[in-house]
């Protein structure tokens, strides 16, 4: 799958920053090498990773980081927000013109990037959207991709236009949105000839074409699996024709990223799609928040994070710092126990939120108590006395006993609940970087 190998190395690098209570520069700095070898290796831009560390560094090393409640969780914070911001921070549409006048779109990009594929993956997109789009072969020196194209139109139930592999290109497009007044078409969509290479005739074809029919938006498509080179076909194509959208095809395949992460900081052009497969619907709008998660592997952690500062803003600090300390130690009693069950609830759910830990999949649901079962935990803590709350040694038969009883519990939900206990204590244990540190419960970083 796209990614894995950087996802992997930059959680490796999370993993490490997560391990650690608090950072000095030093581990910040360490961290950012890995990282920019992690990037390198994807094949992003050298450029771009240079910018792209140094804006990282600049963030991570101010005070905010270094004297800040939870380190590490700023650093994945601040990697995951230059990321979005790397990629173009917004989602970007196809500027279409009003429905009753015909948008012209012009796809270009070398041959086999996957243009002609995407020309219909777009037609279909549009048609869901409303608009009649008329799909135009001026690739005339492919003969086969004429065919492609009309098959593909058919398959997509939309309009399809060729004058055949004899005429000019730019009589096709003229001729093409003439069909389109008269058919009732609101969007052209010409497909035009790609080469192997950056080739000059191929790139002023394009620019007669788009100059004689006033074409609204080009729209670039380039082979992600190309890695840096994919960047620098969308560099000359911008130059020599000049771009209005790039489409990113073949991302199902095992792209680096490094397309992905550098093509709108070289080409400053905003990514529109990404194609995911060979199929007309395989075809995703790309969101640089989603792409950097993705690529991050953090799941939804960063959205864990910020449900974590929320359900944790009015908790006393001290009482905070002071459960911390002892959960990193592993040293949980039977009151904090049910205090984290209680503020992981206010998260929105236990299974949600241990889904969102990168590392935690491997926690049992059984490890866990339910939400009802969080009740009866209330009930049994709460009919300890303080000594039984504070050291869980304590725990005899007779205590248990009358434990139960207190609660309307059984000898056995009693023992159910020690157990789940003395695993969440074990967990602990195992995981000393997990919970943060100054205010660290809950933070999960
Ligand atoms: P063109 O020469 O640029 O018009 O490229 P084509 O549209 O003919 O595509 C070249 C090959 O790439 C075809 O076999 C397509 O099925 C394949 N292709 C296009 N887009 C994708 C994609 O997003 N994923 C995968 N896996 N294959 C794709």
């Amino acid at each position: 799958m796209a990614f894995e190998s950087l996802t992997d190395k930059l959680q490796n690098v999370f993993r490490n920053l997560r391990g650690k209570g608090r950072l000095t520069e030093e581990d910040v700095k360490l961290a950012l090498k890995e990282v920019k070898m992690a990037l390198l290796e994807a094949d992003v831009s050298f450029k771009v990773v240079k910018q792209f560390i140094s804006a990282v560094q600049e963030r991570a090393v101010g005070e905010d980081v270094l004297n800040g409640l939870n380190p590490g969780q700023m650093v994945i914070k601040i990697v995951n927000e230059e990321m979005i911001s790397l990629m173009g921070s917004e989602t970007t549409e196809i500027k279409l013109q009003p429905t009753n006048e015909i948008t012209v779109l012009m796809m270009c990009g070398l041959q086999g990037a996957g243009k002609t594929t995407t020309a219909a993956k777009i037609a279909g997109k549009l048609k869901l959207k409303g608009r009649k789009p008329l799909l135009v072969a001026c690739d005339i020196y492919r003969p086969a991709a004429i065919d492609q194209l009309q098959i593909n139109a058919s398959k997509q139930e939309v309009d399809f236009f060729t004058l055949g592999s004899h005429a000019d290109p730019v009589d096709i497009a003229k001729a093409s949105i003439e069909e389109a007044r008269k058919k009732g078409n609101n969007v052209v969509i010409i497909d035009t000839a790609g080469r192997l290479q950056i080739d000059d005739i191929m790139m002023q074809e394009l620019v007669d074409i788009k100059n004689a029919v006033g074409v609204h938006q080009t729209l670039l498509v380039v082979d992600a699996m190309t890695g840096q080179e994919a960047v620098n076909v969308a560099s000359e194509f911008n130059e020599k024709v000049g771009v209005d959208g790039i489409i990113l095809s073949k991302m199902d395949g095992d792209s680096r990223g490094g397309a992905a992460l550098s093509t709108k900081a070289v080409t400053g052009k905003p990514i529109l799609y990404v194609g995911m497969g060979e199929k007309l619907s395989d075809l995703e709008q790309f969101y640089p928040d989603r792409m950097a998660s993705r690529i991050l592997g953090m799941g939804d952690v960063l959205s864990l994070i910020d449900k974590a500062v929320e359900a944790n803003a009015e908790r006393d600090a001290e009482k905070d710092r002071e459960m911390a300390q002892k959960m990193k130690k592993g040293k949980i009693d039977f009151e904090m126990y049910l205090e984290s069950m209680k503020a992981m609830r206010n998260m929105g759910g236990l299974s949600s939120i241990m889904g969102m830990l990168p590392g935690m999949g491997k926690i049992s649901d059984d490890m866990l108590p339910d939400e009802k079962q969080l009740a009866r935990i209330e009930a049994i803590v709460l009919s300890m006395t303080p000594e039984e709350r504070k050291n869980p040694k304590l725990m005899s038969p007779q205590r248990k006993f009358r434990i139960a009883k207190g609660s309307g519990n059984d000898i056995a939900d009693v023992n159910r609940f020690i157990k789940q206990f003395e695993q969440m204590q074990k967990m602990m244990k195992q995981m000393p970087g997990l919970m943060g540190d100054k205010r660290g419960f809950g933070k999960f970083g």
